[in-house]
């Protein structure tokens, strides 16, 4: 079933290691709101079929007004046929997290909440530059536990500058003893732009090396294992019947529609990018001008994001889904991750071993194929 994502782009604070599209000012929060709903006006006919899934995420949803999310939500069932038990999962981050807002949420048909955690610790969440505190992360997981969602989530970060062992068991036994049913953990990146690459390029952060972050890695796989959540995405681990359905879907290649600034939809042939930027969202919207980039998929295109996609997940790549095959194209590699005991064909699947999971993106890199494979190859 297909799903719709929306970009909420605003945030209280930026953190020093992102680089999703946000604003920290939201003077223009109602004229971007309205423009969202204009977006779903003129797409909604591109939707097949019941919605599925529907995701708030952003920027940080959670700080819409409850009449902003309720509004939005109108507008969807009003516009398109959304299943009687979609999965509609809002992002919060703990400084807006009351029982309330809680209670009001559910009551408007959220699902799964997934907070924006990051850390328990204080001086970590001020060097990340995060706008909550560790009191407020601790009050508000436990807030949620009790709330009575259908399922929730938390994002920890690991791979951190000086993190070690223990810090990073601690925050896993923290996050577990709250009763977590599903994981995301991110190994800290340092993407272009952000004021952690200013730090790094400055010396005023080293950050770990690949030792530190792969045995934080296999402490998180150890650790869930333990506690019975199931590895079913590199970054994700969740309870049986916890799984995130809309990721999943992007995961499988089903059709989406992205609404607002930056966000990107999929039809199975075309993907297509919004603006990035939200004042020239808003008055392209409003001008019933272009606010989009697109581009058609090539079979290796394709072929290429399943494998990207596809080897990061417990599922794996189901190999008569690839346009081209990729494996014959890159022979050399493919026998090489599979001595290596990282890669392995598994009931017509292509899936990563265990250890195979610390270099997914490199071995997905290496069974990339070109269209021009598809020329040169009987
Ligand atoms: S709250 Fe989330 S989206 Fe906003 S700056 Fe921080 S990491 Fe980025």
């Amino acid at each position: 079933m297909p799903g719709i994502y929306l970009h909420i782009p605003f945030c209280r604070k930026a953190c020093t290691y992102c680089n999703f599209h946000f604003s920290t000012s939201t003077q223009s929060k109602a004229l971007l709101l309205e423009a969202m709903a204009k977006e779903l006006e003129l797409r909604a006919a591109e939707i097949e079929g019941e919605v599925g899934t529907i995701y708030f995420g952003g920027g940080t949803p959670s700080l819409l007004e409850i009449g902003e999310v309720q509004r939005i939500l109108t507008d969807i069932r009003t516009r398109v046929q959304v299943a009687a038990d979609a999965e509609v999962t809002l992002e919060a981050n703990p400084d807006d997290i009351t029982e309330e807002r809680l209670a009001a949420w559910k009551a408007l048909g959220i699902t799964r909440l997934s907070l924006g955690t990051q850390s328990f610790r204080e001086e970590r969440l001020r060097t990340m530059g995060r706008a909550h505190t560790a009191e407020q992360a601790l009050r508000s997981i436990a807030l949620i536990g009790k709330a009575g969602f259908a399922s929730w989530t938390i994002d920890l970060i690991y791979g951190l500058p000086g993190m070690d062992l223990a810090e990073w068991d601690q925050q896993l036994t923290i996050a577990l003893d709250h009763g977590m049913p599903h994981l995301s953990a991110y190994c800290l990146t340092v993407e272009p732009r952000t004021a952690l690459a200013h730090h790094v390029k400055k010396g005023l952060v080293t950050m770990p090396g690949d030792d530190a972050q792969s045995a934080q890695f296999d402490r998180l796989m150890e650790r869930m294992e333990q506690a019975g959540l199931v590895h079913y995405e590199i970054s994700n681990f969740g309870l049986p019947g916890h799984f995130s359905r809309h990721n999943t879907s992007y995961w499988e290649g089903v059709p989406y529609l992205g609404i607002g600034p930056s966000a990107h939809s999929y039809d199975r042939r075309t993907r297509r990018w919004n603006v990035a930027n939200n004042a020239r969202y808003i008055a392209a919207i409003s001008a019933q001008e272009v606010f989009w980039e697109s581009e058609l998929l090539t079979p290796a295109q394709r072929t290429n994001e399943l494998l990207m996609t596809g080897l990061r997940t417990i599922a794996g790549v189901p190999m008569d889904l690839l346009e081209m095959n990729a494996l014959e194209l890159n022979r050399t590699a493919a026998d090489r991750h599979m001595e290596r005991g990282h890669l392995l064909v598994r009931d017509g699947r292509l899936v990563l071993s265990k250890a195979g999971r610390h270099f997914a993106d490199r071995i997905a890199a290496d069974l990339f194929v070109t269209d021009h494979d598809r020329r040169d190859h009987p």
